[in-house]
């Protein structure tokens, strides 16, 4: 759809005068999605404007007319439309009476004859009330489009705009179908997503992708407008494909679910048991499992084995181990997810032993410093990692790491 705008006012010709409705206009229709295909400025002059608007309703689908309703001879709007779209004018008591009211409550005692002329409406128009004025815009459809006569004050233009032709116009414009897919991701910081798969979205205006991050798991959002779902699908495919292909296996859910719905989700599908031995991340990660409703079909339970004496007494770390290699080590991680999951009869245990900080290790390591364990039925392995930021960022993307390493490995073909 296009629009067409005609500013009307002898004033706006001068050199001091400014059209700014126009400009308002033109932003307002935009966002709606309408282009301007052309504005004029048109005097006070009956004749001249009357071709105007007939040569605007003929090439234009939608035709904005602002100034020119108020009370004077010089407000010659009305009488120029209804003479170019070849349609009368009715007197309408009622608005006449509105008018008259207002009068009363400006506390001028009666209105002028002159204000009469405001309350004649073009046959077949939808009068659109203007309570901060005496002039009442009107909608006209005829053949198919649309003129609308607006009064010229911004003051009282743009909330009768805004109010009362917004939403009209938008029932004329072709039904918007919004589709959206939602990705989320874990394993991969946000600057270094970004650098990936902007190559593919930036190319695209439509679906709008947006990206939210936050430690250790980041939301992808793509978003499509078309006119059809079809149509929506088909842009959103053209562009998650690309994507999907770049994140590969570190795309966690595509539904929404989160880390340890997911990791839950598996779990059940294998029929397998989980549990942990948590150390610097102190039950979170039970906690997370936990949350999920459901969770007792697949969680056993945990420790919270934080001194090297609970790692010992609860999972079975031998005293020497921890003496010879500290409690933040690959061999004690190893054997904390191997106690774990022996003790509970699981399938699989998780465990993590770190420093979440401020300080590190006695021995120099630094802050940040976590090892992550896995005992599954095959074996144990271990992973380190050196994680930045705060004590609570330490361990909050430690435990995100340790149910994305469990989610990876559950996906394993065994
Ligand atoms: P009118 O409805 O033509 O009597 O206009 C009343 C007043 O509204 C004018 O004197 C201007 O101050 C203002 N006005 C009318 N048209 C415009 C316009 N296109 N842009 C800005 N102000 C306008
Ligand atoms: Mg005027």
């Amino acid at each position: 759809m296009n629009a067409e705008i005609i500013a009307v006012g002898s004033e706006l010709l001068t050199p001091t005068k400014i059209d700014t409705n126009s400009l308002w206009l033109t932003d307002q229709l935009n966002t709606l999605g309408i282009e301007v295909v052309l504005k004029s400025i048109v005097a006070d002059d009956r004749p001249r404007l009357t071709a105007q608007i007939a040569a605007a309703f003929e090439r234009s689908d939608l035709v904005l007319i602002t100034g020119g309703l108020g009370p004077t001879e010089d407000d010659v709007t009305r009488d120029a439309a209804a003479a170019a779209l070849g349609i009368g004018q009715t007197f309408q008591p009622k608005i006449a009476d509105q008018i008259a009211a207002l009068f009363v409550r400006l506390g001028r005692k009666t209105m002028a004859e002159n204000n009469k002329r405001q309350a004649f409406v073009l046959d077949g128009a939808e009068v659109l009330a203007n309570p901060r004025g005496t002039a009442p815009g009107q909608w006209i459809a005829k053949n198919g489009r649309v003129v609308i006569l607006l009064p010229g004050p911004p003051r009282e233009m743009k909330p009768l705009f805004t109010e009362q032709c917004c939403p009209r116009i938008e029932k004329l414009l072709p039904p918007i179908v919004i589709r959206t897919r939602f990705y989320r991701v874990a394993g991969i910081g946000e600057s270094d997503l970004d650098q990936l798969i902007a190559p593919v979205y930036t190319k695209y205006t439509n679906p709008v992708t947006t990206i939210l991050a936050s430690p250790g798991d980041i939301h992808i959002h793509l978003r499509a407008r078309c006119t059809t779902a079809a149509e929506a699908e088909t842009l959103l495919t053209e562009v998650a494909e690309p994507i999907l292909e770049l994140l590969g296996d570190r795309v966690y859910s595509d539904d929404g679910a989160d880390l340890e719905t997911t990791v839950g989700r598996k779990l059940k599908a294998k029929n397998a048991w989980l549990a942990v031995a948590e150390s610097c991340t102190g039950g979170l990660i039970g906690e997370r499992i936990t949350s999920v409703a459901g969770s007792s079909n697949y969680f056993r339970g945990g420790f919270l084995t934080y001194t090297a004496q609970m790692k010992h007494e609860m999972v079975g770390v031998p005293l020497e181990m921890l003496a010879q290699h500290t409690a933040v080590s690959e061999p004690v991680v190893k054997a904390m997810a191997s106690g774990a999951r022996i003790k509970t009869k699981a399938d699989y245990a998780l465990s993590v032993t770190g420093y979440a900080g401020p300080e590190g290790g006695d021995d120099g390591t630094p802050a940040g410093l976590v090892w992550i364990g896995l005992a599954t039925p095959v074996g144990v392995e271990a992973n380190k990692f050196q994680l930045w930021g705060d004590r609570e960022r330490v361990r909050s993307v430690a435990g995100i790491y340790a149910l994305d390493w469990l989610r990876k490995k559950l996906s394993e073909r065994s």
